[in-house]
């Protein structure tokens, strides 16, 4: 099956409830309630604060494989995925590729790992505890509940799903990386053994299908050694761990584009693992993959006169959640004065008869007036943009 030709018809099996970032545990719960029976849905722990966490168990073949979404409360992709993965395996229209899944793979997948964060858009858990760095000590529940997990499915392969920052780029290309894949590494040394190995050619397969689709937007995520990370220590436990990152793409704040290309990764990677085609790659594949790098900005403001000088300007934002107000925030600092030339960005300002009056210091929030000769372009006031003309 060629998952690139699912991209068109992505509305037949997208979970429609599912339209922004921020959906919460309650919603989770309640698509969980409705799947059918070939579905079958338990809960196996619940989060600090006491909201159930759930394993969904689907397929009867040898082939174990688990996947965990959201451990980062702020990072949803990875859940929307899952719930269009459960509509897919469930639909008419692909009964060849879902009955061969069924047939040599068993799946357990988890959305929501750490709901508390979820509630909140944050990624820590309600002690603020970072799940993904308490694999050794085990304080919170999630990360206890993770790791009884593994240790009872004991699958063949795991699928770490988040987002990361929207800062990363392609490095060379100037691109955001819209997806980024690791087989992370088990020890310092980013050593090789069979697990990350089989781990790696299964992302070749993935690189190379979605990467016709995103040429140039796919690299692989830094891959330091984090003893205290759960890819890595799965890793080295026996279970052939990838890792897949939801990244930026342009006006793509809802991560609504990014879901589709996240679920046909995890899609091809199901395939590959199902049909062993992944087994005729070589990781030396996977180190031809380019790497994340850090080329770009949120937005770009070339040729200014600021500070008595004709430079660039490059800006990044954070997004704050406000619980109450259930809505975001978006701040944008102050992050470097001076040559871009080898940058790019999501937004770019570029003329010659661009003005900034107001003194620009590094690391500020932006507050400050864009002008285009007489013409306000941009006016920031305590970092929030507040309209553009
Ligand atoms: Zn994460």
């Amino acid at each position: 099956m060629d998952v690139t030709l699912l991209f068109t018809e992505y509305d037949n099996f997208k979970e429609l409830t599912i339209k922004d970032r921020f959906f919460k545990h309650a919603q989770v719960e309640q698509l969980l309630g409705q799947l059918p029976s070939k579905f079958k849905v338990k809960p196996v722990g619940y989060s600090e604060e006491g909201r159930s966490i759930n394993l969904v168990e689907w397929g009867k073949g040898p082939s174990r494989i688990f996947l965990w979404s959201q451990m980062h409360g702020d990072e949803p992709t990875g859940t929307m995925a899952l719930f269009d993965l459960f509509n897919f395996l469930n639909h008419q229209n692909y009964l060849p590729a879902v009955n061969m899944l069924f047939e040599t793979c068993t799946l357990y997948m988890l959305p929501m790992l750490n709901p508390d964060g979820a509630e909140r858009f944050t990624r820590r858990n309600s002690r603020q505890l970072d799940i993904n760095r308490d694999y050794i000590a085990a304080i919170s529940k999630e990360a206890k509940l993770l790791r009884s997990l593994r240790a009872e499915i004991n699958p063949a392969f795991g699928f770490n799903l988040h987002d990361q920052s929207t800062l990363w780029s392609v490095e060379g290309s100037l691109k955001s990386a819209t997806l980024s894949f690791l087989a992370p590494s088990f020890d310092q040394f980013a050593s090789w053994n069979d697990n990350r190995t089989k781990a790696m050619m299964v992302i070749v397969d993935m690189y190379i299908a979605i990467n016709k689709l995103l040429p140039g937007r796919i690299g692989l995520f830094p891959d330091e050694y984090e003893p205290r990370a759960f890819g890595d220590n799965f890793q080295r436990e026996g279970t052939s761990t990838l890792l897949l990152e939801a990244g930026g793409f342009k006006d793509d704040h809802d991560k609504q584009e990014v879901r589709k290309y996240f679920f046909l990764s995890i899609l091809q990677g199901l395939l590959s693992i199902s049909s062993r085609s992944y087994l005729s790659n070589s990781p030396a594949d996977y180190s031809a993959i380019p790497k994340n790098g850090k080329e770009i900005f949120h937005m770009l403001i070339r040729n200014v006169k600021l500070n008595g000088m004709s430079t660039n300007l490059g800006l990044n934002y954070d997004d704050d959640y406000s619980i109450k107000e259930q809505k975001v925030t978006r701040r944008y600092f102050v992050t470097d004065i001076g040559d871009l030339r080898f940058s790019n960005a999501y937004k770019t300002y570029d003329s010659d008869q661009l003005v900034i009056h107001e003194m620009i210091s590094i690391d500020s929030l932006a507050n400050f007036r864009l002008l285009e000769g007489n013409k306000i372009l941009l006016t920031f006031h305590d970092g929030i943009l507040n309209a553009i003309l």
